[in-house]
């Protein structure tokens, strides 16, 4: 179903909540990557361009003991914001109250008010994660319609999303919209080739977006410590490496349905120890030794891999190689990065989370097509699954008052 989208909306005059996802890792009160941000500038500059109130929502980090406030303020990411908009923006450090709510009030047009972190409302009963409907109601009070443009959150479902949604007309932002784009329809209907390449930590995390890409991609390239339990399945010896034993028999089942089309590593590189300088060498799959672990992809299976993605039309990447973080580990990754960026008309999508990090610090941010800047909820895309945060937005057809409204505007 098409959702409303902010061009939909009448916002001229009128107090517009948003939700941003503003989740940005942040290192001795340094903001590190400022990706989010960056890529919420467009609905914001929309919005007070068309003259609209603009009230910001996002949530920072999780909120389970009082320690958790201070480090989680969203003041540093209200200084960011003001400077890449070049716009003054009236931080409130408050999630409700009197205070908010006169800031709130007294708002001209084009101008923007930013609330503290919402999940300060779960130190008091999860009240923000746990879509408590007071909570939502009451955020929904204090404007005229809601624009979500946090797709990073688009699969949970809080007071600050699908709780706000579910009391005021509703419409997708510019970025949600661009995300929901690039997954919806490069993955659904893809250009083929198309060619998923996963990594990461586990294969559990992405036992559904195997399934599901299996049904859509021509290839599945796997990496990455994941690619380990695959490779316990078929009977090899893997050593230390990261494994997860109660996935073998769904390994081997996937693998018996994947009609070929999932590639695992044929070398990989290992070390005794896991850490940044251990030694390591390079061997083929069938020659880990008991005391070793694999941490990275080898130079034969770069080379396959580079081979699959030759004249690929789609591609999308989801997990790193190895453990990237170590420079040693770091070399298949770089070189899928490398080629993804390279590779001539095709479509290339990375998924949020440690590919995205990955892609953006080798310097690549503008090479690829689109980089997610959801983790999780690209995965739950990417599995075929409905995110609650899109489905709770108004569809095209709903009247101005939003979903269920039949009041005939
Ligand atoms: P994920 O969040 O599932 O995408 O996993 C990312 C993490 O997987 C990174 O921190 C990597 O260091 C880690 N990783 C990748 N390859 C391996 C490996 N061979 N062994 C252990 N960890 C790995």
């Amino acid at each position: 179903m098409k959702k409303k989208t902010l061009e939909d909306l009448n916002v001229a005059g009128k107090k517009v909540l948003v939700r941003v996802d503003f989740n940005v890792p942040i290192i001795d009160g340094v903001i590190s990557d400022d990706n989010r941000i960056v890529q919420a500038l467009a609905t914001i500059n929309y919005l007070t361009d068309e003259k609209a109130k603009v009230i910001l929502l996002s949530h920072l980090g999780r909120i389970k003991k009082e320690e958790d406030i201070a480090k989680n303020s969203l003041e540093v990411v209200a200084k960011r914001l003001e400077e890449l908009l070049e716009k003054k923006v009236n931080f409130i450090p408050y999630t409700r109250g009197p205070e908010l709510e006169k800031a709130i009030n007294e708002m001209k047009e084009s101008e923007i008010v930013m609330l503290q972190n919402t999940r300060y409302e779960d130190l008091d009963g999860k009240k923000e994660s746990k879509n408590n409907p007071e909570l939502g109601a009451y955020w929904a009070s204090l404007g005229d319609m809601f624009v979500n443009d946090a797709f990073g959150t688009a699969h949970r479902s809080h007071a600050s999303n699908v709780g706000i949604a579910s009391c005021l007309e509703s419409a997708a932002g510019y970025l949600m919209e661009k995300e929901l784009k690039y997954f919806g329809d490069t993955v659904d209907n893809p250009q083929k080739p198309f060619v998923a390449i996963l990594g990461g930590a586990k294969v559990s995390d992405k036992i559904g977006v195997i399934e599901n890409l299996l049904k859509k991609a021509d290839k599945i390239l796997i990496g990455g410590g994941m690619a380990y339990t695959f490779m316990k399945a078929l009977g090899h010896n893997i050593g230390t490496s990261i494994c997860e034993d109660d996935k073998l028999d769904l390994a081997t089942s996937i693998l018996e349905n994947a009609n070929d089309k999932i590639i695992l590593p044929v070398d990989v590189v290992v070390t005794k120890e896991f850490r940044e300088d251990a030694p390591f060498r390079v061997t083929n799959y069938k020659g880990m030794k008991d005391n070793e672990m694999g941490l990275d992809i080898g130079p034969k299976t770069i080379k396959l891999f580079k081979k699959e993605l030759k004249g690929a039309k789609t591609v999308v990447w989801n997990g790193p190689m190895g453990v990237f973080e170590f420079e040693n580990f770091a070399t298949g990754t770089k070189n899928i990065c490398e080629t993804l960026a390279n590779l001539k008309d095709a479509r290339t999508i990375i998924g949020g989370g440690d590919s995205a990090a990955a892609a953006i610090q080798m310097g690549y941010r503008e090479k690829f097509t689109h980089i997610s800047t959801g983790g999780g909820a690209s995965l739950e895309f990417l599995e075929g699954k409905e995110l609650p945060g899109v489905v709770s937005l108004d569809d095209l057809e709903d009247g101005a008052c939003g979903a269920g409204c039949d009041c005939g505007h």
